[in-house]
C-alpha cells in the first residue's frame, strides 16, 4: 500500500516535470518572455527570454514587480497597472496591453503583455498571476508611422485637414469645458495661381514649404496648425483672446511679406497672405468657427489682400 502511494507520487512528479519541460520548450521556441507572480510572497519568476528582450542576462534581473514598473516607460505605467488591477479585482478576465519598456541600450521596446489569474484562494482573492511578453516593436513602429502619415500633410509636414479637424474638435470641447477663450486664424496665399503660372508648380511647392516653416516658428507648441486646402491654412489658438489672436495674425502676415525665396536665377520671390480671424468661448463646432474665419478671410481678400480681417458677425 505504502509502496503503491509513493510510486504514484513519483509518477505525478515525473509527469509534472515533463509538463514543465514541455512548457519551457514551447516558450523558448516561441521567443516569449514569461512571468509568474506569486501575490502571497510578492515574488515574480521570469524566464531568460524576459530579460534578453530588454538586453539583460537572466542573472542581471531581479524577480520583483518593482523592477517591472521601473522598466516601463513612465507615461505607460499607470495604464499598465490599471489593466493588471482590472484582472486582479475581477473587472476583466485577461490582461492584454501594449506598452514601452526600457532596454539596456537606452531605447524603448514595445511589449505585448498578456496575462491571467491562474489561482485564487477560497475567498476568490488572486494568489497567482502568469503572463507572457512579446516584443512587438517592429509592428508597433510600422503602425505608428502609418498613423503619422495618415495625419500629416505630405508636402509641408503639418496636420492635414482631417487630422486638424480632429485635434481642433478635441481642443474646442476642452476649452468649452473650462470656459476658455480660443481663436482661429485662417489664411490663404495671395495670387498663388500666378506664382505657379509664372515660376512653375515646383517653385509653388517650395513657397508653401517655406511659408509653413516660417509660420511654425512663430507659433506655440500648443497651437494646432493645419493645411486645410491647397494654399489655405488654419491655426487654432487655444486659450487665446481675440486681441492676442490679431497680434499673432499680424505677425504671420508680416513675416510672410518679409520672407522671400531665392530662385535659381538669383532673384527673390515674395509672397503675401490674407488672414481671417475669429474668436469664441463657447462654440464647440469647428465647422462654424471655420466658416466665420473664412468670411473674415474673404473680406481680407476683397479689401486688397496682404491683410488681417476679423469676423464681426
Ligand atoms: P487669391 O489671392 O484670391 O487667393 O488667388 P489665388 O491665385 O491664390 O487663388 P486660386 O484659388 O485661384 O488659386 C489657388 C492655386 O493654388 C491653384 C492651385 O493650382 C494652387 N495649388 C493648390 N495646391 C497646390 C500645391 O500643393 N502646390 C502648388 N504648387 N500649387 C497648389
Ligand atoms: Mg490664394
Ligand atoms: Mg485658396
Amino acid at each position: 500500500m505504502t509502496m503503491f502511494s509513493s510510486d504514484l507520487s513519483i509518477n505525478i512528479e515525473d509527469a509534472l516535470r515533463e509538463r514543465e519541460e514541455q512548457l519551457r520548450f514551447v516558450l523558448e521556441g516561441s521567443e516569449l518572455g514569461f512571468w509568474d507572480w506569486n501575490l502571497e510572497t510578492q515574488s515574480v519568476k521570469r524566464n531568460e527570454r524576459w530579460a534578453i528582450m530588454l538586453g539583460y542576462t537572466y542573472e542581471e534581473i531581479q524577480q520583483t514587480t518593482q523592477q517591472w514598473t521601473d522598466f516601463i516607460y513612465p507615461d505607460d505605467r499607470e495604464r499598465a497597472w490599471a489593466s493588471i488591477k482590472d484582472v486582479l479585482e475581477g473587472r476583466s478576465l485577461i490582461h492584454k496591453i501594449e506598452y514601452r519598456m526600457l532596454h539596456k541600450d537606452g531605447g524603448y521596446r514595445w511589449i505585448l503583455d498578456q496575462a491571467k489569474v491562474m489561482q485564487r484562494d477560497n475567498n476568490g482573492n488572486p494568489i497567482r498571476m502568469c503572463g507572457t511578453h512579446t516584443d512587438v516593436t517592429d509592428r508597433k513602429n510600422m503602425e505608428l508611422e502609418l498613423e503619422r502619415q495618415a495625419h500629416i500633410d505630405y508636402l509641408t509636414g503639418i496636420n492635414n485637414r482631417r487630422h486638424f479637424m480632429t485635434l481642433a474638435n478635441n481642443e474646442l470641447k476642452r476649452d468649452k469645458r473650462h470656459h476658455h477663450d480660443l481663436s482661429l486664424l485662417m489664411f490663404d496665399v495671395d495670387h498663388f495661381k500666378a506664382i505657379n503660372d509664372q515660376y512653375g508648380h515646383q517653385v509653388g511647392d517650395l513657397v508653401l514649404q517655406k511659408l509653413v516653416i516660417e509660420c511654425r516658428g512663430h507659433l506655440r507648441t500648443e497651437d494646432i496648425f493645419g493645411r486645410i486646402g491647397g494654399e489655405e491654412f488654419a491655426v487654432l489658438l487655444p486659450e487665446t483672446r481675440i486681441e492676442a489672436a490679431i497680434e499673432i495674425a499680424e505677425r504671420l502676415r508680416m513675416i510672410t511679406a518679409n520672407t522671400f525665396l531665392v530662385l535659381e536665377n538669383g532673384k527673390s520671390l515674395h509672397v503675401t497672405i490674407s488672414v481671417g480671424v475669429t474668436s469664441c468661448s463657447c462654440i464647440d463646432d469647428i465647422d462654424l468657427l471655420l466658416s466665420q474665419a473664412d468670411k473674415a478671410l474673404y473680406n481680407a481678400k476683397n479689401s486688397g489682400r496682404d491683410k488681417v480681417c476679423i469676423w464681426n458677425g
